[in-house]
């Protein structure tokens, strides 16, 4: 399975559009970053260089780790009443003592390119979203992609956050996949998924999936990005090894999910600037 090469396919055809809507350099992105925890800035860097590729303008505005969250809250509410400004990302984990619910109910859903106000995750639920976290659509594209039956599958996704867990469950489920969604206090994952079609894990714990939890011939989707401490090398939740032995589609970490998620992330964009225009016209 070749993340990297369905990521262009999506990139290609956001580029395409850009271009012939007359776009290129028009649509301006900002994120907003709180502090430098783990890897996000690396994330951003990514991000960056992807809107560059298509010609999305991203801007960063870096706050200080000790932000209030009443400055925190200003700055996106700022952003979501600039009217050249199309597309807002808050750029996950913020430090602890902030609070991330509050930060996002500021974010005007039009411009949420994350999916994650209640206004877009609300729309995900009822099957009329516009705008769908990015790491969600990227699954349901892997598994489309590779003709994996969802209808009438019994699909389990491993984590519930509502960054990636919830909206992966919700999109299987409008699309008619019977899904059970496991978590830290789920008693007896392997139960679950030992007789699943489709796993998706999302736990961000590395080993959460072994060969013996998983049947002959599932397709498994690894969300999970982890870092080990001595190498600095990325790994997924699965163990890829032992359960590749097993499944009929697995996707590595990295080279998986990632690049397709940033490519996503473009598509939104561009949607979330159709959506001002739309706006724009109705006044
Ligand atoms: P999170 O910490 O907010 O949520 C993790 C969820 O997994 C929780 O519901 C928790 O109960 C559950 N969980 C944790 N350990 C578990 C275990 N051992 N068994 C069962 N359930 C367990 O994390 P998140 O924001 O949902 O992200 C999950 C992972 O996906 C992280 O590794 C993150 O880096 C990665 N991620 C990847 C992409 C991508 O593009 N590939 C995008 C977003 C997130």
């Amino acid at each position: 399975m070749d993340g990297q090469a369905l990521a262009n396919e999506v990139k290609s055809a956001v580029q395409n559009e850009i271009s012939q809507l007359g776009l290129a350099g028009k649509i301006n992105f900002t994120a907003v970053i709180v502090g430098e925890l783990g890897t996000s800035l690396q994330y951003l860097e990514k991000k960056q260089q992807a809107c560059e590729e298509v010609g999305i303008v991203m801007r960063v505005i870096k706050l200080d780790k000790d932000v209030t969250q009443d400055k925190l809250e200003t700055t996106l509410k700022k952003l979501s009443d600039d009217r050249n400004v199309h597309a807002i990302l808050l750029q996950l984990p913020v430090p602890v003592g902030l609070n991330t619910r509050k930060a996002i109910k500021c974010i005007e859903p039009t411009k949420d390119v994350d999916g994650l106000t209640y206004t877009n995750f609300g729309r995900l639920v009822q099957g009329h979203a516009s705008l769908i976290q990015c790491a969600a659509q990227a699954v349901m594209h892997i598994l489309r992609a590779h003709n994996i039956p969802i209808e009438g599958a019994d699909a389990v996704v491993i984590g519930r956050s509502y960054t990636v867990g919830r909206a992966v469950a919700a999109l299987l489920q409008l699309e008619n996949a019977s899904v059970a969604v496991c978590h830290r206090s789920t008693r007896d994952i392997a139960s679950y998924t030992q007789r699943a079609d489709i796993i998706v894990v999302a736990a961000g714990h590395q080993g959460a999936l072994t060969a013996s939890m998983v049947k002959y011939g599932a397709a498994v989707i690894d969300v999970g990005i982890n870092r080990l401490k001595k190498s600095g090398r990325i790994i997924g939740d699965v163990d890829f090894d032992e359960v590749s032995k097993k499944t009929g589609l697995i996707t590595p970490v990295p080279g998986g999910v990632g690049p397709i998620t940033t490519a996503f992330l473009l598509r939104n964009i561009l949607t979330a600037h159709k959506l001002h225009t739309n706006k724009i016209a109705r006044r």
